[in-house]
């Protein structure tokens, strides 16, 4: 039985809605890897080698790590959009990633924010075999993601994992033995209007005129000079407006359409067709152990989910119970569901999150003359590219719950919505006792707060909303044997 309890739905919303590092925070990889012996065995022979055409299938977990307290995750949402996305970028390459196994959550603040070492303990402690470990958290070493070549794992940070963000594909792209295509440069600076030098970083510089294409920098041929190794902005060419100098004093910009530079997501569009054929030569030759029997799954037909067909509670019911089972037709070939139940019929904060097998599950603890709004997702284990349903509704009625107000008890808040002039509260609860209101925003941040002597007559309680912002707000009751909450909005 899955509980929708308030608190913790309250702590599961302020994981959701917490202000995600943004990219530019971030470096954008913290992966430096040269040309393996093996990648450069392969490049020499790249011609001589026909490239298979079969669908590559290849298994990941993904690792979700929070905070010892458990918050922070990624959200559920969050992982379909991105791995969506990852599966897009490798469709050139002929490469289908499913996910076998649930997601695994971890609680460690050490490895949601973590360095380098404490990112190689992460992934000793919790990789899986035979499988693309990847771990979403925080701050992977300050970097948008990196692939320990050491550790065999990936970390990413949950902040560079947008659905046009194509962080993930770039850190499976060096997984698969990808370098970045201005390998040698990576930290260092350079006026480029010099000609640059022959060697940077251990590594020849690769020339404009393709003269050591195959031995300079990433040591492929269809990938152009490139030197810039740090976040760049791509014109409406999809080039760099930076123009470097080659060894030869030749100028030229960048290409920012591959997925192993750094050019930002906006005109990224894949990988090379050397880089596809190193990835599955990669596979192939260096890890067969990951190569898996394709799972006996069919596509999801997005077409038909629109709309969800409800069984139960039928779309608008007023429901007198503070359970509620939840039920509807399965979507063909979808093995799994993202259910999100809000108060209130607008998703872009999550109250509710679960991620169910089957297509019913019961809600339990629900507050009462609240309407619920809810819609689900399927998926399976590689097609994550669906929608969620449009929504349904139910209203609770009379709720009879502890954690409650109980009868004869009143706690009502007005105007509401306010214009945030004022706000006033009439209260009045059985016994007297001391407590506390408080007004949280969001993202559970406490605005105000005052101590409140109740007794068992009306009182009218003015609230100072007076300065706040436009938007959804709670005004918490704490008392001392229960917790009560309302939502406000100021408009
Ligand atoms: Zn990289």
């Amino acid at each position: 039985m899955k509980k929708l309890s308030r608190l913790c739905s309250f702590a599961l919303a302020l994981a959701f809605v917490l202000p995600l590092t943004a990219q530019e925070d971030l470096a954008p990889c913290g992966t430096h890897l040269g040309v393996s012996p093996w990648l450069r065995d392969f490049q020499r022979r790249i011609d001589e080698t026909p490239r298979t055409d079969d669908l590559l299938y290849l298994p990941i977990q993904v690792h979700v790590v929070g905070t010892d307290e458990g918050s922070g995750y990624f959200s559920n949402k969050g992982i379909m959009d991105a791995f969506c996305t990852l599966n897009a970028d490798f469709v050139d390459a002929n490469i289908q990633f499913f996910m076998p196994n649930p997601v695994n959550f971890i609680d460690n603040s050490t490895f949601y924010d973590h360095t380098f070492q404490q990112g190689a303990a992460m992934m000793i402690q919790n990789n899986l075999p035979n499988i693309i470990n990847c771990y979403i958290v925080q701050s992977p070493a300050g970097n948008c993601g990196y692939f320990s070549p050491s550790r065999d794992g990936i970390a990413l940070s949950k902040g560079c994992l947008a659905p046009n963000d194509h962080t993930w594909a770039h850190e499976v792209g060096h997984f698969l033995s990808l370098p970045h295509p201005f390998f040698g440069w990576e930290g260092h600076d350079h006026d480029y209007d010099e000609p640059a030098p022959n060697n940077w970083g251990g590594s020849l510089v690769e020339r404009l005129d393709g003269s050591n294409c195959a031995v300079a920098a990433d040591g492929f041929c269809d990938t152009a000079p490139d030197y810039l190794s740090f976040r760049w902005s791509c014109t409406s060419n999809s080039t760099s407006s930076i123009q470097q100098t080659d060894p030869n004093g030749e100028t030229f910009v960048s290409d920012g359409t591959l997925i192993m530079s750094y050019s930002n997501d906006q005109c990224v569009v894949g990988f090379s067709d050397d880089q596809i054929s190193a990835m599955r030569a990669n596979v192939e030759e260096q890890r067969p152990n990951l190569i898996s029997v394709p799972p006996v799954l069919e596509d999801i037909a997005i077409e038909n989910v629109g709309q969800l067909t409800v069984t139960n509670p039928e779309p608008g019911t007023i429901v007198e119970t503070e359970t509620v089972t939840l039920e509807w037709e399965p979507v063909p070939n979808a093995t799994h569901y993202v259910l999100q139940i809000n108060p209130f019929n607008i998703f872009s904060i999550i109250f509710e999150e679960q991620i169910l097998e089957g297509s019913s599950t019961v809600v339990t603890e629900l507050r009462e003359d609240e309407t619920y709004y809810w819609r689900v997702r399927p998926f399976n284990a590689y097609e994550t590219c669906t929608a969620f349903t449009s929504p349904s509704s139910f209203t609770t009625g009379t709720i009879v719950s502890t954690n409650e107000l109980l009868a004869g008890e009143l706690l009502e808040l007005f105007p509401n919505p306010t214009n945030g002039d004022q706000l006033q509260m009439n209260l009045k609860l059985n016994d007297q006792q001391q407590g506390q209101y408080r007004i949280v925003d969001a993202t559970g941040a406490v605005l105000r707060s005052q101590e409140l002597s109740v007794t068992n007559s009306l009182q009218r309680i003015e609230l100072p909303v007076q300065g706040l912002p436009a938007g959804m707000y709670f005004v918490q009751l704490v008392l001392e044997d229960r917790q009560i909450m309302r939502k406000v909005v100021i408009h």
